[in-house]
């Protein structure tokens, strides 16, 4: 299994429009010790022939650019990416889907909730709907392993396993239709692994960048998993509000800080820990900063777009 780091940054990407934090700032600048990222994208293949975008970012015209893995190959209409796997409807996660509306088939894996807050709220996604056989919708449901398959239903060879982590449902949909929705498929973690090798040696990838809170069990299944990308949005629950004034904190808006994540996952031995889904006020962002050197000397990465990786 190949995967791809398309995009790092939280929502808002680094730098963020409207922001005039230090980080920011400094890297407008061209002072600051660190590099831009774009909203986060992670792409997977079981053969890197066959992509699955999990996920679909507001920046992915452009990261679709910058990876050759995911230019058009053969014919004048064709893509590698075979679908999406949507862990939530947050607008940061949906938003590529509307990039993606050029008529190419390719199938979305959604929990059934967030497909009708898409499909049945939201009117502008029907232009994934504009011919037949254009985007095939697949329901999975959390706790139950499923096939990725591309638009024609063939089965890609990775299996997917997602994993409740969220009742809340984006700040967008209304309150009445959010009381018809399943609370345990608001926000999804996943693991994807391989499906041809045996459960017990399987290699596994863990992605988990929205994450409210860890208890034993999520963690013990952590351990499982051979690469782990995590929440790295925030680096103290009171950063928003220390940076701009006032603000949410990081667990009110469904994220759990990255020192509280340090000690929680501490034990952690089989995966490689890497924090993705980073915000442009972290301050692990500056490589020089005491609290990026806390993370690297905890074991932890801190993820750049463009890494890959094989399992
Ligand atoms: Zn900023």
């Amino acid at each position: 299994m190949q995967i791809k780091i398309l995009g790092s940054a939280a929502g808002g990407g680094f730098p963020q429009w409207n922001c005039s934090c230090a980080n920011c700032r400094a890297l407008r600048a061209g002072t600051f010790h660190g590099k831009a990222r774009t909203q986060a994208q992670v792409a997977v293949s079981p053969d890197g022939r066959a992509w699955f975008l999990l996920g679909a970012s507001p920046d992915l015209r452009s990261q679709i650019e910058a990876n050759r893995e995911l230019y058009p190959r053969e014919g004048v209409r064709q893509s590698p990416i075979s679908g999406v796997l949507l862990a939530n409807a947050d607008v940061d996660h949906v938003l590529g889907l509307l990039l993606l509306r050029e008529l190419q088939p390719f199938r979305v894996h959604a929990a059934a909730s967030v497909q009708r807050i898409l499909r049945e709220n939201n009117s502008m996604f029907a232009m994934l709907q504009r011919v037949q056989n254009q985007v095939t919708w697949s329901d999975f449901q959390p706790g139950q392993e499923f096939p990725l398959c591309n638009a024609q239903g063939e089965d890609s060879g990775l299996i997917c396993r997602a994993w409740a982590l969220s009742e809340h449902y984006p700040a967008y949909d209304s309150a009445n239709r959010r009381l018809q929705l399943a609370q345990s498929e608001a926000s999804v973690g996943f693991f994807i692994a391989p499906s041809k090798t045996n459960t017990a040696s399987r290699a596994q990838l863990a992605y988990f960048p929205a994450v409210p809170a860890l208890d034993d069990q999520l963690i013990s299944e952590l351990e499982n998993s051979d690469v782990l990308l995590f929440d790295g949005t925030f680096w103290s629950d009171d950063e928003l509000s220390r940076v701009q004034g006032g603000g949410q904190t990081a667990r009110q808006m469904g994220h759990i800080p990255v020192e509280e994540t340090l000690v929680r996952l501490a034990e952690l031995r089989r995966p490689r820990k890497i924090f993705l889904h980073i915000n442009n006020t972290n301050p692990i962002l500056d490589e020089t900063s005491p609290e990026s050197r806390q993370v690297r000397s905890a074991g932890w990465e801190i993820a750049e777009d463009g890494w890959q990786f094989t399992l």
